[in-house]
């Protein structure tokens, strides 16, 4: 028997990240009728991120959320991956804010080593992957993508992280200048939202 048919009359979910922007993106992604919990309603840690891809990332925080708290987990593990860079940041793209998790920090970090290369307009990669968990220990997890291009100088206050230097193919706009509910309808955290809904046949 498929255990994630629990998800059908699922009325509670934790949605695992402590990241205000994200919180929100996942559930304005999710069915309205659920009751969504952050980490600190469980008085939560985070749990030492010590995976070597987004897929583990998210397992390891799907998983310890969906133990610590008994009900059923999502969590996110995401970050914009620089070809001109080697795919950094990649999963250390909040890592690259600091402590303080000051993006305007992590942006300056990106023009300068772009700018030592002289390829300030490198093609990227947004890339977001989504893990479900269940208390009892499996997890699934869902890989979304969007290519697209850096630009300076950043645009754009909507979204959050590296939203204002990262524009979509086919858009003249940053992620950080396009309303939300564009971004949501092209956006790497979409396309993986995608697939859980069609593997669960989650509406
Ligand atoms: P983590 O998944 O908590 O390790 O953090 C991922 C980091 O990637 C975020 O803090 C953002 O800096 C960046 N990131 C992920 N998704 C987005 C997005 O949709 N827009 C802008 N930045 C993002």
């Amino acid at each position: 028997m498929n255990k994630f048919k629990i998800l059908k009359s699922t009325k509670k979910i934790l949605i695992a990240t402590n990241n205000p922007g994200k919180f929100k993106e996942i559930k304005e992604l999710l069915p309205q009728k659920i009751r969504y919990f952050k980490p600190k309603d469980f008085n939560m840690k985070e749990p030492v991120e010590n995976g070597k891809t987004f897929q583990a990332n998210a397992k390891i925080k799907s998983l310890y959320g969906a133990k610590s708290s008994n009900i059923v987990c999502i969590s996110d593990d995401s970050g914009i991956e620089i070809l001109e860079l080697n795919n950094q940041p990649g999963i250390y793209s909040a890592r690259w804010a600091g402590r303080k998790k000051n993006f305007n920090l992590a942006i300056q970090k990106v023009y300068k080593k772009l700018k030592k290369k002289n390829k300030l307009n490198s093609k990227a990669n947004f890339v977001c992957c989504l893990s479900i968990a269940l208390p009892d220990g499996t997890s699934r997890e869902f890989i979304g993508r969007i290519k697209g291009r850096i630009v300076f100088p950043a645009k754009g206050k909507n979204g959050f992280g590296y939203d204002p230097i990262f524009i979509p193919y086919g858009q003249k706009k940053t992620f950080g200048e396009l309303k939300k509910r564009e971004k949501q309808k092209i956006s790497h955290r979409y396309k993986a939202f995608k697939k859980i809904k069609k593997y669960f046949k989650f509406s």
